[in-house]
Order: C-alpha cells, then sequence, then structure tokens
C-alpha cells in the first residue's frame, strides 16, 4: 500500500510513517515543519519506499500529485496545540480549514480515500461522559480563541462530508482524544511531556487550574494501530471515530504519578488558567472517549495503560536529556 501522510514529520505523522514502512508499506510525506521536525522522520530518510517534501498543504498542484500516487491519504496536517491556538487563532483557522479544502479538493480528483484528523475537541463543553462520535458538539463562544480551533475542525468534518457526498470522496473521520508518547514535544502546551521534563529536572510541576479536570491519554502507538486498520476498512468510510484510550484520569492525579515514577521531589504548583494562558480561558473539566464503535468496526481496544506510558515517556525524555 501507498501511503501518503500530510504533516507527516509531526509527532503522530512520524510514528505512523515509521509503522507503516516497518510493515513494508511505501510512505511519502508533506510537511511545513511548523510544528513538524526533521529529527522526527531523520531515521527514515534513507529507508527504500520513503519520500518527504518540504510545503504546505494549501499547495493545491503540489498536494494533487501526492494524493494521486497514494493509495489512501492521511491528512493530519493542522495547527496544533492549546498555546499555540491561542496565541495564533488566524493560523490555526486557514491552515486547519484551506489545508482539508486542499486536500480533499485533490482527492476528489480520482476520488481517492481520505482519513481525516478531527479533534475531542469539537465535543466542546459537552458535560455528557463518556462522548460518542453522534453526541451534539456544544460549542463556546466566538469571542474565546480556543473555539475557533473545535469550529475550524468540526468544519474540516463537515467538508469532509460535503465531498463524499457531493463528490463521492471516500472519507473516514478520526477524532483524537489526548495522544502522548515519545517524541512529543512540551514545547506546544501539552501536559504530559511538559510534566515529565519538569519532574525529571526537579522544576515545579505545573498543574493548571485546580487540577481535578480530567483528560484520558492514549498511547501513540495504540492511535497508530487504530489508523493502521482504520485506513484499510471499507466499512469505515463516512463514518467518524473516537479514536484514544478510556483510562481516565485527573491533571493533578497524572502530576503525582509522574512525580512518583521520575523519584521526583518536585513540588506541584497550582497555576491559576488565567496565568497559564489568558483572561477568560475555558477549560473542559472532563473529557474522555466512548471507543465502542471503533471495537465494533476495526476489533480494536487501546492496549497500552497509563502508568505504561509514563514510563515510556519519561524513559526517552530521559535519554534525550541524556544526549544533551
Ligand atoms: N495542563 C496543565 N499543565 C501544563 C499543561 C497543561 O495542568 O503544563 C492542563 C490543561 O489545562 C488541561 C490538561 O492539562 O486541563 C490537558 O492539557 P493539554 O494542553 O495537554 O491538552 P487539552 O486536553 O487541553 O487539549
Amino acid at each position: 500500500m501507498r501511503v501518503f501522510i500530510t504533516g507527516g514529520a509531526g509527532f503522530i505523522g512520524s510514528h505512523l510513517a515509521t509503522r507503516l514502512i516497518r510493515d513494508g508499506h511505501q510512505v511519502s510525506v508533506l510537511d511545513d515543519l511548523s510544528t513538524g521536525s526533521m529529527a522526527n522522520i531523520a531515521h527514515l530518510r534513507d529507508e527504500p519506499g520513503f519520500e518527504y517534501r518540504i510545503g504546505s498543504t494549501r499547495d493545491l498542484p503540489l498536494v494533487t500529485e501526492m494524493v494521486d500516487l497514494a493509495d489512501v491519504t492521511v491528512h493530519l496536517a493542522a495547527a496544533v496545540g492549546v498555546r499555540l491556538i491561542v496565541e495564533r487563532p488566524i493560523h490555526t483557522i486557514e491552515t486547519n480549514v484551506g489545508g482539508t479544502e486542499t486536500v480533499l479538493a485533490a482527492a476528489s480528483k480520482k476520488n481517492r480515500p481520505v482519513l481525516l484528523a478531527s479533534s475531542s475537541e469539537v465535543y466542546g463543553n459537552s458535560t455528557k461522559f463518556p462522548f460518542k462520535e453522534d453526541d451534539d458538539l456544544v460549542l463556546g463562544p466566538t469571542t474565546h480563541s480556543r473555539w475557533a480551533y473545535a469550529c475550524s475542525k468540526a468544519l474540516d468534518e463537515w467538508l469532509g462530508f460535503a465531498y463524499m457526498r457531493e463528490r463521492g470522496v471516500p472519507v473516514t473521520i478520526c477524532r483524537f482524544f489526548n495522544t502522548v508518547g515519545p517524541g512529543q514535544t512540551g514545547r506546544y502546551g501539552m501536559v504530559l511531556p511538559n510534566f515529565v521534563r519538569q519532574a525529571l529536572i526537579g522544576a515545579p510541576i505545573t498543574v493548571y487550574g485546580s487540577g481535578e479536570q480530567t483528560r484520558c491519554f492514549g498511547h501513540v502507538a495504540d492511535v497508530v494501530e487504530a489508523l493502521v486498520r482504520l485506513m484499510q476498512t471499507e466499512a469505515a468510510r463516512g463514518q467518524v471515530f473516537n479514536v484514544g484510550n478510556d483510562e481516565e484520569v485527573s491533571i493533578l492525579e497524572l502530576a503525582e504519578r509522574v512525580r512518583r515514577a521520575a523519584g521526583s521531589s518536585s513540588p506541584i504548583r497550582l497555576v491559576p488558567y488565567e496565568e497559564a494562558y489568558a483572561a477568560g480561558f475555558e477549560d473542559m473539566m472532563r473529557r474522555g472517549p466512548d471507543v465502542s464503535k471503533l471495537f465494533t468496526t476495526i476489533g480494536f481496544r487501546p492496549t497500552i495503560k497509563l502508568d505504561e506510558i509514563i514510563e515510556d515517556v519519561m524513559n526517552h525524555e530521559r535519554s534525550r536529556q541524556g544526549r544533551e
């Protein structure tokens, strides 16, 4: 199989590319290196069957060429990370909506299948637990940039369905929940790599808000497994899937578990949201996926537990700090 991955030098994309090459598939990657990095794909550069281009997903001729040559396109390129989203709302909207429009327009020329990356952010302020794919989306006010990201991802999903219905493009939508693992940078605000780094250097572990908010963290290897199965499953086309782990943890407990795993004496510091982000920032208090649809469609359940995930991220960060 030949797979085209937009955002293939990013965190999830590079793990997906590595897995596909290992399985003997051909992989082409397009990335603008805005949040992705060459270091993520350096080990793949000399692999037969791997190629990469540095460029934008809004470049229609380039994207069309790459989509045409592939059996399936996985569109992961997007503005990511809560910090970046809050600080750069124009970039967020333009990248997420413009990029998806280009990929779908390119795919519609020969009706090539596309897996579109969406986000659990689209469930917004919903207080239901866990989130199911056909739940209502409860977005907050337009005055808060965070919702621009949620809305851009919801619009991507609508675009996907529009291209499917009007032009016949086979589209599968993946709503990623918090995905973590080796190689994820904390630079864009993601919580686990930040906590691990802080614990290992003995710095205060910065828990935003009260720490009572909960998340479910999925290991990137589980997420990649789900993607590989979804891209090969005809029955998944035209459908939305929650992709993630359903083991729930509060952020305060996460900080404690990271500290324990590191054998660290870092203090845990509660940081008000307005100090961490900006005044008026809204956080989701509880977020977790119902992953039963993934199981009934592709027979997949997440396998990697949170403590193993923490261990894995920590070992990776230890060796990275050692190299530096
Ligand atoms: N968070 C935190 N400390 C950090 C970074 C994030 O307490 O250094 C919190 C954040 O406010 C949120 C949760 O951890 O409640 C998950 O944040 P992340 O940005 O990783 O993902 P989100 O689920 O918000 O998209």
